[in-house]
């Protein structure tokens, strides 16, 4: 089946910045859902003091053992990167994969990579498998910034929607997202606060957006969590 089975209507995007002083975020202390103007507003994440790397230690590297041969490699390493142009359109984050190559890494652990809360954590068809969303937000020269983090293709889930997790947290296991078309790898996209309405299951090149336009909207995930290691965490 296509992925473009899976994608939900596709919602109109708002232009934001991302970023708004931490006095107008309104009520930020609350620890459950507030009732505004007769809607839920979701409760915001607590404050990310850094961001890690997704799968092996905090710095992407790290020997892993293959669960199904008992055999070790030596790292990881990113196989498709944000913005390439593959068989299914514009690649929206980074494909990260053991270096034994394969299904070498399949059932290894995945690590949020940084504290938020689970906005979305469900199984979908194949190749899709099940796909996690976590929302992080983090202090960038005194304003709060909004990001997504999505990690799909998973073997298992071990959050669940409405989870408050801490950086590095077990979010889910690799996998190949079911059936046989891929091997097991992670995809790991960084959503920039522009998509913050938009479906789990978005997917730019099914709806006309070009390179330039997924660059704008995406992190580069190894670049921002490079560049964000350690960050300010005020309390609010
Ligand atoms: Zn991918």
């Amino acid at each position: 089946m296509r992925i473009g089975h899976y994608i939900l209507l596709f919602t109109t995007l708002r232009i934001i910045t991302g970023c708004t002083p931490p006095q107008n975020q309104g009520n930020q202390t609350s620890d459950t859902d507030t009732i505004v103007s007769g809607k839920v507003k979701p409760t915001p994440p607590p404050l990310c003091d850094g961001f890690d790397f997704p799968v092996g230690n905090a710095d992407g590297k790290g020997a892993y053992t293959d669960l199904a041969s008992g055999k070790t490699y030596d790292s990881w390493y990113v196989a498709v990167e944000t913005g390439d142009d593959f068989e299914l359109g514009i690649h929206t984050g980074e494909d990260w994969n053991g270096t034994g190559g394969g299904n070498t890494d399949m059932g290894q652990p995945v690590y949020a990579i940084g504290t938020g809360i689970v906005r979305s954590a469900q199984a979908y068809p194949a190749p899709l498998g099940k796909v996690v969303m976590l929302e992080h937000q983090y202090l960038e020269a005194d304003t709060i910034c909004t990001l997504f983090s999505v990690y799909a293709h998973l073997d298992s889930l071990i959050v669940h929607k409405g989870d408050s997790i801490n950086r590095r947290a077990q979010v889910g296991t690799i996998g190949n997202g079911g059936g046989d078309l891929l091997s097991a790898h992670l995809h790991l996209e960084i959503r920039k606060a522009s998509l913050k309405d938009t479906p789990v299951l978005f997917w730019p090149s099914l709806m006309g957006k070009d390179k330039e336009w997924v660059m704008a909207n995406y992190e580069r995930p190894s670049t921002f969590i490079q560049s964000n290691r350690t960050l300010p965490s005020k309390p609010r």
